[in-house]
């Protein structure tokens, strides 16, 4: 951990921020799930929304149900190629369910997107969407929540390539415990 401590250069979201947040949400949707009958099933997006996903269960006091989905379109660089696909897919059976895609960080739109349609042809019965970060001004796909379901978002990002908690560059940094932006140097 201290070697990449190193490779920060900025703090953008540190740890009692984003806890404080965590907390925000859990009881927002838990408010707002609170008079359904079926228990939401809660969907992390791997790998990056892990610590998340970890951190937001834990603040819903709801009876829930946990799954992974994995979509892919990075590479190991930092700009999307636009085409991700669903390399990994749901244990759970959702027909008829709430579900609630959590994600670290939306900005083309192009992977909540296509989880969208996917969780459509499943049958959910809605779909909502809770990302820690939101770069709206990078969006290019507009999507369409499905049902009943909301957009939760933790923070607006700054256009920049963050690491941490749970978001990676080639693969680190994501057990940092707050979100930041590398020295230019280490993006290579
Ligand atoms: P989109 O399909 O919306 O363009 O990109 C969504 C995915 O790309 C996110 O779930 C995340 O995994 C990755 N991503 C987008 N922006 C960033 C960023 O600033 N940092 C990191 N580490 N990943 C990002
Ligand atoms: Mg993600
Ligand atoms: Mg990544």
């Amino acid at each position: 951990m201290m070697a990449q401590v190193k490779h920060i250069e900025k703090v953008l979201f540190s740890d009692e921020v984003i806890a404080e947040r965590v907390g925000q949400l859990g009881s927002e949707i838990t408010s707002d799930f609170s008079g359904d009958s079926e228990s939401p099933v809660f969907v992390g997006v791997a790998t990056g929304a892990c610590l998340f996903l970890a951190d937001l269960v834990r603040r819903i006091e709801l009876p829930i149900a946990i799954d992974y989905i994995r979509a892919e379109s990075y590479g190991s660089g930092t700009v999307s190629n636009g085409l991700p696909r669903i390399s990994f897919d749901l244990k759970l059976d959702i027909t008829n369910k709430h579900v609630v895609l959590v994600e670290d960080i939306v900005d083309t739109g192009n992977t909540l997107s296509c989880l969208i349609e996917h969780l459509k042809l499943k049958k959910a019965s809605s779909v909502s969407v809770c990302t820690l970060l939101d770069k709206p001004s990078r969006r290019k796909v507009h999507f369409k929540l499905l049902g009943s379901g909301k957009f939760y978002s933790g923070f607006e990002c700054p256009d920049e390539f963050v690491v941490g908690y749970g978001m990676d560059f080639a693969e680190q940094y994501r057990n940092l415990s707050y979100i930041g932006v590398l020295k230019p140097e280490y993006y290579m």
